[in-house]
This record gives structure tokens, sequence and C-alpha cells, in this order.
């Protein structure tokens, strides 16, 4: 099958010293050779070996999510951690590039082996994650200590970025009506933490962040693990709140993971894979499709296999209609 690609896939231990080149290498195979042996084998073994924290920033357009996440490089750079970014971009689809273009925002030096910035189309899903997005931060969380996701949107995105991020971080710009938004929206699911922007707006952004931490504890206040959503007033562009994003960043990564960022076999990410196969599936069988691959994968016991192969033995088995 290897002549699906111009240039051979690296498996992981290539992907891992091979620098950018490999990287953009494996990340384009995501794009053009999906259900191939190669590509699935090393997605598995990626997912296997994970290393990095996984940091999905959402927000509306404007919010200053790609303001913190250059401040956010920069700190991990200097802390001498490797950072991968990869931005999705909900527009491309339609203007058939990519609007963020290549996060010209996002200041790197290209002399800098540990920063890999990339932006993905939002494909399959309504303003969500497409299961390209998924497979690569896959591969980029396998290579770089610490990867970060850019969503735009409120609401749904965080449902959608939950399916990859490790910590999920809601951006609310003071005086926008977002924290309005927040609050109506009520019941939906919460993200692990909550920054507001542009603190350097001193008045507003306080009364943003105390909209939401009342809103917060109406409903209840904790996650159902026990989590309590901290809000944190933050400007990129002074510093101001950074070091208290980090201690919440890394008391959160405590929470979930106990053994640490490289920990794959959290509870969270056996969670996250399952859904990825389930997602895959029923974009292209349906619910239809989903209930029997459910079916196939309980009697026969899937679940020792890696998340890719379980996918690709399901979508073989499904379009060759053995089940
Ligand atoms: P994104 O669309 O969410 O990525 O938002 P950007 O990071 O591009 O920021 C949108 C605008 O807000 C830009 O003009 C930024 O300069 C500005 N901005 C971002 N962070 C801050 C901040 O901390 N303070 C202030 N005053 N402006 C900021």
């Amino acid at each position: 099958m290897s002549h699906a690609f111009s240039s051979p896939l690296p498996d992981l231990e290539t992907l891992r010293t091979g620098g950018k080149r490999a990287v953009a290498r494996a990340l384009a195979a995501v794009e053009t050779a999906r259900g191939t042996c190669e590509l699935v084998a090393l997605l598995d073994a990626a997912a296997r070996a994970a290393r990095a924290h996984v940091l999905g920033l959402t927000g509306p357009p404007g919010v200053g999510k790609s303001t913190l996440t250059n401040a956010l490089v920069q700190r991990a750079r200097k802390a001498g951690q490797t950072v991968a970014v990869l931005a999705v971009d909900p527009s491309s689809r339609r203007t058939g590039g990519a609007l963020l273009g290549d996060r010209a925002r996002i200041q790197t030096d290209p002399e800098d082996r540990g920063i890999f910035v990339r932006s993905m189309a939002a494909r399959d899903r309504l303003g969500g994650l497409s299961d390209d997005a998924i497979a690569a931060v896959v591969l980029l969380r396998a290579v770089y200590d610490l990867v970060i996701v850019e969503t735009v949107g409120v609401g749904q995105s965080e449902a959608d970025i939950s399916l990859v991020a490790d910590t999920v971080v809601l951006c609310i710009q003071p005086a926008s009506g977002d924290s309005l938004q927040f609050m109506k929206a009520g019941v939906m699911e919460l993200p692990d933490i909550i920054v507001v922007t542009k603190a350097d707006m001193a008045e507003v952004a306080r009364r943003a962040a105390s909209e939401v931490a009342g809103a917060i504890s109406l409903s209840g206040g904790d996650d159902q693990s026990g989590w309590k959503v901290p809000v944190i007033r933050l400007s990129a562009t002074t510093g101001e709140g950074l070091e208290a994003f980090d201690e919440a960043v890394s008391s959160h990564l405590a929470h979930v993971a106990p053994g640490g960022a490289g920990d794959a076999r959290t509870a969270r990410r056996t969670e996250q894979e399952g859904k990825w196969v389930e997602e895959a599936i029923k974009v292209r069988f349906g619910t239809h499709g989903l209930g029997l691959a459910r079916k196939i994968a309980l009697t026969e016991g899937f679940a020792p296999y890696g998340p890719f192969a379980r996918e690709a033995e399901l979508v073989r088995r499904l379009t060759s209609g053995q089940y």
C-alpha cells in the first residue's frame, strides 16, 4: 500500500527524531492515507506513546486566543518545553484556504525545532473537530511536550474539543455578552478552566469574571469528578494572570492524570478513544451503522486493540457486510 505515499510514512521513532519534516509528512498522510495499514499502525503506536499535555483553547473570534497561545508558547519554550499548536479553522472549508493563514499571528522562529504550528480545516462536523484533526493531535502529542489546540466558538466547541484535550479552556471576553451567553447556556458541559481575557481592561474584566463565577456556582460548581472550575482573569499583553493560569493548568493535569502528562491510559483518554471510534463510524455509517459496530465490537472483544485499528476493522466489516 506504500504506493499511496509520495514519500514513506515515518515510524514512531522517526516521527520523534526526524524534526518538522517527519511530522509534516505524517500529518499529510492523515489527510491522504486514512485507513491504510501503515497509518493505522503509526496512529495506534502514537496513541499509546502520548507525551504531551493537550490544552484545548476555545472561545469566540477576537477573544484573544491566538494572543494567549503566543504567550503560552513563549513561556513553554523558555521553560525548555517543545510545543505544537493546531488551529482548527472553521472557515477554511468554504474559502478553500485557511483564513488564519499559517498562523501569521503566532510569532515563531522558523529555525526553532521545538515549535510546530499548523492550521487545519474543521470538516465533517459543524464547527467541530474533524477525524483528521483528532489524528493530528494524536501524532503531535507523541512528539511534543505541550500541544495547544485552538477552536473557535462558544457552546458546542467545548464538547468537541473535549474529544482531544486533557484540559479544556474556555476564553471569554469582558463586556462582550459572552458571559451572558454562558449563563444562558446553563446546563452545557463545563470547561475545565475559564479565562476572562484582556484583564488590562480592569473594571469590565472583573465584572465579567464575577458574573461567570456566579453562573458556575448556580450550576453546582463542580463537575462530576469533583473538579472546581477556576475562573481566571488574564491579560496576555501585560502578562497578568499567566502565573495563575499555569497553576490552574497544572492542578487540572494532576487531577485528571495523576501519573503525569505522558500517562496515556488515564480514564479520560480511554473514554476519548472510545468516542473517536464511535464518532468516526457514525459520520460514515449513521446511527444504524453505529449500532451494528457496537455489537461487533462487543461480541468480538475489540477493546485491547488501539482505537485506529478498531475503527479500521469496523469500517472493513461494515462496508463488506460482515456483521
Ligand atoms: P482570537 O481571534 O481569539 O485569536 O483573538 P486575538 O488573539 O487575535 O485577539 C483579538 C484582539 O484582541 C487583538 O487585537 C489583540 O491585540 C487583542 N488582545 C488580545 N489579548 C489582549 C489583552 O490581553 N489585552 C488587550 N487589551 N487586548 C488584547
